[in-house]
């Protein structure tokens, strides 16, 4: 299990109970929106309100700790900071896969006159599932 208190501090944020068990929850699902989060956080703090966790989680994204993957059009999913990937992206089910981004696939993007920190590529189409279906 990942240690969230040091993820935290490590990142210049208290670790709060609150923090932690978002992060325990994104953790656990890979990529989770903000209503499944909320969801599985008040299960066991009920008094938790939805505008806290969304300002926590804005604060945890400014922190290089989440990172958030846009939906095209649905509500944005969250994850655990991890190397630069690709995200596969089913648009019938919302199922994420994260794949690898190649040294190949990152010698192609020419890029001028920018310095690039990090990336997020986002592919949308059909998972496995929801193709043959
Ligand atoms: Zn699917
Ligand atoms: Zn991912």
């Amino acid at each position: 299990m990942t240690d969230y208190i040091t993820l935290l501090k490590n990142n210049d944020l208290k670790a709060t109970i609150q923090r932690t068990s978002i992060l325990k929850s994104i953790d656990q699902a890979g990529h989770i929106n903000i209503d499944e989060i909320y969801e599985d956080v008040r299960e066991q703090h009920p008094t938790l309100s939805l505008a806290t966790i969304y300002k926590n989680i804005i604060l945890m994204q400014q922190n290089n700790i989440i990172i958030e993957v846009p939906m095209n059009g649905e509500k944005s999913k969250y994850e655990l900071k991890k190397d630069d990937h690709i995200h596969l992206i089913c648009q019938n089910c919302g199922k994420i896969q994260d794949a690898q981004l190649s040294p190949r696939t990152q010698e192609t993007l020419i890029i001028e006159n920018f310095t690039l920190r990090n990336a997020q590529i986002n592919l949308y189409g059909y998972c496995q599932v929801c193709h043959t279906n």
